[in-house]
């Protein structure tokens, strides 16, 4: 597999809050809200965040893209769907017990943060998805980068560890070998909805992340809801992206 590690380009922030601050001081005012209180050690964080999330998820609070509310909830501009609404992500839960972090939130939210910030794609271009409506499922993606015009340019997935995004290429070549089938005739349940998602709306590409390292395929559709791809160790500049 050709995966890279997530390499940040921002300056160090010396002056800055860090985002471990900014992550436990959210905790705190969350544990308050849901009248819980936290573990003398505070909030776990694990895997730890990683130097590329360091430093995109505090740029992203600090520059305001990224706003966390009392609840956990981040919200703010690089919320915003397509549809005007705003969009937010839990970036705490507690039910069911313990009280503990949303990984995998701080992943997205660095992630998209980093296109942005990193990679010079207007905020306006980027839309994070809903949060899915079962705790239990994963989404099918987490992050859409469309063209000016509105059009799907790639499709991204937030995973919580590196041999994720092995499995994920594993699995989307044999769903997508395959062609249309249904998830309750699928070998691969942790990934079949991301094949859902590429068969109806065919991004040119998925691009999937972990804290500290990505990994984009470059999607060939054909009939019957099959695919097949190559495999890139990170997204397309956005110069590039966009010619598509
Ligand atoms: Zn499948």
């Amino acid at each position: 597999m050709v995966s890279r590690r997530l390499q940040s380009t921002l300056l160090p922030m010396a002056e800055a809050q860090s985002a471990d601050k900014i992550l436990q001081d959210a905790f705190q005012a969350f544990c308050a809200s849901v009248q819980q209180s936290a573990s003398p050690g505070g909030l776990r964080i694990s895997p730890p965040l990683s130097e590329y999330e360091q430093r995109n998820f505090a740029a992203a609070v600090q520059e305001g893209l990224v706003e966390i509310d009392e609840s956990g909830n981040a919200r703010g501009p690089l919320m915003n769907s397509d549809q005007g609404s705003q969009v937010s992500r839990a970036l705490f839960s507690y039910q069911p017990p313990p009280l503990r972090l949303c990984r995998e939130t701080v992943s997205l939210l660095s992630a998209a943060a980093g296109l942005i910030l990193e990679s010079g794609w207007p905020a306006n271009q980027i839309e994070i998805k809903p949060s899915p409506e079962n705790a239990d499922l994963t989404n099918n993606v987490d992050i859409l980068i469309k063209s000016t015009d509105g059009q799907l340019l790639a499709a991204g997935v937030v995973k919580r560890r590196s041999h994720e995004l092995e499995k994920l290429a594993r699995d989307l070549r044999q769903c997508g070998n395959r062609g249309r089938h249904s998830f309750d005739n699928c070998g691969f349940p942790q990934n079949h909805s991301t094949y859902e998602f590429c068969a109806t709306h065919r991004p040119p590409y998925v691009w999937a992340v972990t804290p500290d390292s990505e990994i984009c395929f470059r999607m060939e559709y054909g009939d019957n809801a099959a695919f097949d791809f190559q495999e890139f160790n990170s997204l397309p500049p956005r110069s590039l992206l966009e010619l598509i």
